[in-house]
């Protein structure tokens, strides 16, 4: 059942969707040569704390942080720990907020010391795909018109689409209905409606769309081992088109 938010609900997810945002910000400004994984998943747990929100990442299914953080190879969910990041890295970071019970959820990719002119392709194709698909939201719409916007651009680029995960709903709970595929077809799937709340998150690799899922049940990886990126907003459908919840 996809659910509709209306009034105090939707200015819950508005502030939810903003303290997001400003965590993915600051914890994105400090992928610098150096820092651990660990040490950005600590800053992330610091800035929620701040907000007297909490991370809604941490123990969903038993996921031990408060961010997921993925680097290169990495698709999503990869696990903070002790690696260091290192001049040439993708570093993908993803975050939840949970705050007056909405959920906010918000991604980006940060890119450190990187000139490889396919890996700036890379992120620049996931960042319009999100965009893309972002455009495509509103009242009337069929899910299908966003999912196949997404699967659009990314072509347009030369990478590809990864299949195995894909976008959701969002609210009360962290993963709601809709499940957002980042392929399909125009014309498909439910008729948005004002008042639903989507995270739009295409994850796109450089080179085959393939993933596995590594023995710590959570990173997945591209098969191929080429680098992948992650671009991630909470969006309402409003009267006018996409409202993004997560911007700051
Ligand atoms: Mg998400």
């Amino acid at each position: 059942m996809i659910t509709c938010k209306r009034g105090r609900e939707l200015d819950a997810m508005r502030v939810s969707g903003r303290l997001a945002g400003e965590v993915l910000r600051q914890v994105a400004a400090a992928v610098v040569p150096g820092i651990s994984t660990r040490e950005l998943d600590a800053l992330a747990r610091q800035l929620i704390d701040e907000k007297r929100a909490t991370p809604s990442f941490l123990g969903y299914r038993g996921f031990p942080a408060a961010l997921c953080v993925s680097v290169n190879e990495e698709v999503i969910h990869g696990i903070p720990g002790a690696r260091r990041i290192l001049p040439g890295d993708v570093v993908s970071i993803d975050v939840g907020v949970f705050y007056q019970g909405f959920h906010g959820d918000t991604a980006t990719t940060v890119l450190v010391g990187v000139s490889d002119p396919d890996i700036l392709r890379l992120v620049d194709a996931t960042r319009r795909a999100r965009d893309a698909g972002i455009a495509a939201v509103r009242p009337g719409a069929k899910l299908g018109d966003v999912s196949h916007a997404v699967e659009q651009m990314v072509r347009q680029t030369g990478c590809s689409v990864v299949r195995d995960f894909v976008g959701h709903g969002i609210g009360r709970q962290l993963h709601e209905d809709p499940q957002i595929p980042n392929y399909g077809s125009p014309g498909r799937g439910p008729v948005l409606k004002v008042g639903m709340t989507l995270c739009i998150e295409p994850m796109v690799n450089l080179g085959r769309p393939d993933v596995s899922v590594l023995r710590d049940g959570w990173t997945v990886v591209t098969q191929d081992g080429r680098p992948s990126a992650h671009f991630e907003h909470t969006v309402a459908v409003g009267e006018d088109g996409a409202e993004i919840l997560t911007a700051v």
